[in-house]
Parts: structure tokens; sequence; C-alpha cells
């Protein structure tokens, strides 16, 4: 093996898809709040449960976010990072 393909195998198993927590052998991918900010590794099969462990207004508008935000009497941080 050259080091060239040594570096190419090394770099697949780098950027391989990480399975999903969840058991599904789905690849994850990161689920964002509205406002952006990481909020939980999720899969196709597990996106719905796991967003429903947010307030409805995550993923809503910037301004219901807000608003929840402001309520609560919190920074804008999501609760459960
Ligand atoms: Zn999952």
């Amino acid at each position: 093996m050259t080091d060239q393909e040594l570096y190419n195998d090394m770099m697949r198993d780098f950027d391989g898809p990480t399975l999903c927590g969840c058991g599904s052998g789905e690849p994850r991918f990161a689920l964002n709040d509205v406002m952006g900010i990481f909020c939980a590794y999720v899969c196709d099969q597990c996106e719905k449960e796991k967003r429903s462990h947010y307030k409805p207004c995550t993923f809503g508008s910037v301004d219901a976010y807000r608003q929840n935000a402001l309520d609560c009497g919190e920074d804008i941080e999501p609760e459960d990072y």
C-alpha cells in the first residue's frame, strides 16, 4: 500500500458516516433550532421523536423563540444541550 492509499484509507474512516445513537443504524445529522443552535444529533428515524423533546417554538419562528426566552427569563440558549 502506498502512502497515498494509506492516507485515503485513513480519510475514509475519518469521514465515514457516524451512526445515530438511537440504534436505527442510520447516519446521524445535526438538528439545529430556528436560531441555528445545535440541539442534537438525529437521523430520519428519530428526528420527529427527538424534536418532540423541545418546545414547539424551538423550530418555529424566530419571534416565537425570542418571546419564549423572554417569558422564561432565559438567555437565548437551548435547554437540553
Ligand atoms: Zn436516530
